[in-house]
């Protein structure tokens, strides 16, 4: 009988597969790694087919291999991936160029500039409860249809990573709405639906609209054979690879927020109400009618990374880590008086600015190695507090953090942004990531689990609570914090333009 749950997830580097049974137990897991093409500066690309719909072929091929398993036993499936992109398809189905990827691919600042012009940043935000940023995929359709005018006449829907491959599964156009929120200005975040109030495109290009774990469509005969599937398998409308991320370790109900600690750091609050920010990302959630505002720190484990091979250079990254995070350990709260403002590539939320770079206040000559990693930690939790400041400032009430990513490997950087926050964090369980989420997406969508069985699939295995007695410390140093990038940023932003001159 089918009853094992498949769910796929397209990251950024590679692709993973895992296969679950209804009680959330993993009985494979399947990685494929993949590139990415940079090909100028500020753009970022994937092709749709050479690497998505590849990488879930090849996915299902593995976990699926008859050793024990096939596909006659999975039951449903869900697809997560990066996003949102700008997948533009002819009449036919077909990808007309690569994937133009999410908020890495910055080549639309003009169109930015261009539809605020067109439409007023002021009306462009009243109904998309957001502004538009690189995140946003209006402007790459502009900058196709400025750029690219020959492929823009030829295309005939576009879409995004996750919608390609669920459609190239089942023949549907399908896009969760927490991703066709980034759509600005074709998404009304007061409806949640399509809007065409700006005539900006024929909204029958669009794909409809559903939640996450509402059912896309079946497995067609074509999908079957490419990937081994059954014919007529439920697909789920899945997500962009972050909000599986927060529906895979239970991140679900009003007043969860997920907190990742990636390359980046990026924030996903749930709650009910909408309430737009103009720094805050305003985004539908994963089901029916839930809201969530999204937030994302632009330096955080890329800093870490960089004082690694900056300051070991010579040491394995596993070796290099250990000692940064222990000599860091031995430096008081406060690192003896040194400060550090994480924007090592400007920043995203809250502050919005792209021009923002790293500063180090209060050196002096009996600081360490440690003292350095220490500051570093300790900025960064800082940017984190000045993001839950912000949701606060909304009147969104945070009642319990889930922290996952990589770097919750280290206790020591869990505690210093407990203590300078003041929030309990929750480990979780399972640290598999998006594509458990997507593997409970799947059960949602077949009846095989309900909502909450998430929390049965991963419990919490563990809370880092905050230590109070260094809670006037890191009350004392947010305030600097906040004073430093102020008094700074005028000379900061002329020597980010100086860089490289
Ligand atoms: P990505 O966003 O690229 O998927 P990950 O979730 O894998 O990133 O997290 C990568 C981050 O994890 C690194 O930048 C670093 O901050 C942290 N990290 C990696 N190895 C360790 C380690 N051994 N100890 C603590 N933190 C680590």
């Amino acid at each position: 009988m089918s009853t094992l749950l498949l769910g796929i997830d397209i990251g950024t580097y590679s692709s993973k597969g895992v296969l679950a049974t209804p009680d959330g137990e993993l009985l494979r897991t399947h990685v494929v790694p993949h590139g990415l093409d940079l090909p100028h500066p500020g753009w970022a690309e994937q092709d749709p087919d050479g690497v998505w719909w590849h990488d879930v072929i090849a996915i299902c091929r593995a976990l699926l291999d008859g050793e024990p398993y096939t596909g006659a036993d999975v039951a449903a499936l869900a697809v997560s991936a990066i996003g949102p992109c700008l997948v533009p398809l002819d009449a036919g189905g077909r990808p007309l160029r690569p994937g133009i990827l999410y908020g890495i691919d910055t080549r639309a600042t003009e169109e930015i500039q261009l539809l605020e012009d067109r439409y007023g940043a002021e009306r462009i935000f009243r109904d998309a409860g957001m502004n538009l940023s690189s995140q946003a995929v209006g402007p790459k359709i502009l900058w196709m249809q400025r750029h690219e005018p020959d492929l823009w006449a030829r295309t005939a829907r576009v879409t995004t990573a996750s919608s390609y491959v669920t459609f190239r599964l089942t023949g549907e156009h399908v896009m969760d709405r927490h991703t066709a929120s980034y759509f600005i200005p074709l998404f009304d975040a007061r409806t949640q639906e399509w809007t065409d109030a700006f005539g900006f495109l024929d909204l029958g290009m669009l794909p409809r609209l559903g939640w996450s774990d509402e059912l896309a469509g079946t497995v067609t005969p074509e999908a079957a054979m490419q990937t081994g599937l059954r014919a007529g398998t439920p697909v789920a409308v899945g997500a962009v690879d972050a909000l599986s991320e927060a529906i895979s370790v239970g991140a679900v109900e009003s007043g969860d927020l997920m907190l990742m600690y990636g390359t980046t750091a990026f924030f996903i609050l749930v709650g009910q109400e909408l309430t737009p920010h103009p720094s805050l990302w305003n985004v539908s959630g994963a089901y029916d009618g839930q809201r969530n505002i999204a937030a994302g720190m632009a330096t955080t484990g890329a800093l870490t990374q960089w004082l690694r091979t900056t300051l070991l250079p010579e040491v394995s990254e596993e070796e290099a880590f250990a000692r940064l995070f222990e000599e860091a350990a031995a430096v008081p709260a406060g690192s003896d008086g040194l400060l550090l403002l994480p924007y090592f590539s400007g920043e995203r939320t809250p502050i919005q600015d792209p021009q923002a770079r790293g500063v180090l206040a209060g050196l002096n000559l009996t600081h360490t190695r440690g003292h350095l990693f220490r500051a570093a930690l300790e900025g960064i939790g800082l940017g984190i507090r000045h993001n839950l400041e912000a949701f606060r400032e909304l009147g969104a009430p945070i009642q319990r953090i889930v922290a996952v990513g990589g770097g919750t490997r280290s206790r020591e950087w869990l505690q210093i942004v407990s203590d300078i926050t003041g929030v309990p964090q929750l480990l979780p369980t399972v640290t598999i990531g998006a594509s458990y989420g997507d593997a409970f997406l799947a059960g949602l969508v077949g009846g095989a689990v309900r909502r909450d069985d998430i929390q049965r699939w991963n419990p919490p295995r563990e809370t880092i609570a905050p230590n109070p007695g260094v809670r006037p410390i890191y009350d004392a140093r947010f305030g600097e914090y906040r004073a430093l990038y102020d008094q700074t940023r005028d000379i900061v932003h002329h020597l980010a333009g100086a860089a490289g001159r």
